[in-house]
């Protein structure tokens, strides 16, 4: 997979692509990544990449020249990349635009930054708009480097175990369930005993009812579209109706203070 970044500021991505994971898939090959400083493309003495908006108002927006001069450069007339612009007002970046994407041999991700940038970019250049969440980032440096991270661990040998990424939280709909290492006591706190069974068919279901009971206790909202067995079905219904028995009973965790208005005044 090879990612085409255009950016202000190239410097950002330096820390993230040279460590880890994204550092050995570099290293093997399995990912490369071209920094292109918008800058370059512009033109002029100054080569000013952004301007006061039209209309007036606050802020400034990136021009479309150096960003247009990039990209055809870049592509050299290849056709069929995907041009991502990063914007809080694209299509949600999740797992499976991850998996989408991953399907790609080449992307270019374009970064905003200041206001914006000119409309003309996504009318008549960008092929996508993406936004990694409901809230808005100085930059789309930050946004470019969630999408390299999360599309390159799911190319293939990327991850040391193929099977990795498969039970991952929202790679089949679910979260995923908990994890333990050593020691099989910590603090008086155990391990769950089944993991220490030795039996592999009961850990496999553990591990599934895990994964169920979270989903159903934090994103129900994913359940909906999850593939499930019968036997999911059934232990679904089971927490459904253990949830409905204990409505109105709501235990505080250990670490938990009671809220506030429950506190007497005169304590
Ligand atoms: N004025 C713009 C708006 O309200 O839609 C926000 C501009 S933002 C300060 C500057 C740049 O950061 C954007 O052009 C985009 O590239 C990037 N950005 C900000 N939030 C983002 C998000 N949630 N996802 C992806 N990119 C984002």
């Amino acid at each position: 997979m090879h990612f085409d970044i255009l950016t202000l500021f190239p410097e950002i991505f330096r820390g993230p692509l040279d460590e880890s994971i994204l550092k050995r898939a570099q290293e093997s090959g399995r990912l490369t990544v071209a920094l292109h400083n918008i800058r370059d493309y512009a033109s002029g003495k100054h080569r000013i990449t952004d301007d006061l908006p039209y209309g007036g108002g606050g802020g400034m927006v990136m021009k479309p020249e150096p960003i247009f001069a990039a990209v055809e450069a870049i592509l050299a007339g290849e056709t069929g990349v995907p041009i991502i612009l990063l914007s809080p007002q694209g299509r949600l970046f999740t797992q499976a635009v991850a998996v989408e994407l991953a399907r790609y041999r080449r992307i270019v991700l374009i970064c905003g930054r200041y206001e914006g940038v000119d409309e003309r970019v996504r009318e008549h250049l960008a092929t996508d708009e993406i936004s990694i969440g409901d809230y808005v980032l100085t930059g789309g440096e930050l946004a470019a480097l969630v999408i390299v991270d999360a599309v390159t661990r799911l190319l293939p040998g990327v991850l040391g175990d193929p099977g990795a990424t498969f039970d991952d939280s929202h790679a089949r709909g679910l979260l995923e369930g908990p994890h333990y290492t050593r020691p099989a006591v910590f603090r008086g706190w155990a391990v769950p005993e089944v993991l220490l069974s030795g039996n592999h068919a009961a850990i496999v279901r553990w591990r599934r009812e895990q994964a169920l009971r979270r989903t159903f206790e934090r994103r129900p909202d994913l359940l909906e579209r999850a593939e499930l067995t019968a036997q999911d079905r059934e232990f679904l219904a089971r927490l459904k109706r253990e949830k409905a028995d204990t409505d109105g009973y709501k235990p505080l965790g250990p670490h938990k203070e009671p809220p506030l208005e429950h506190v007497s005044k005169s304590s």
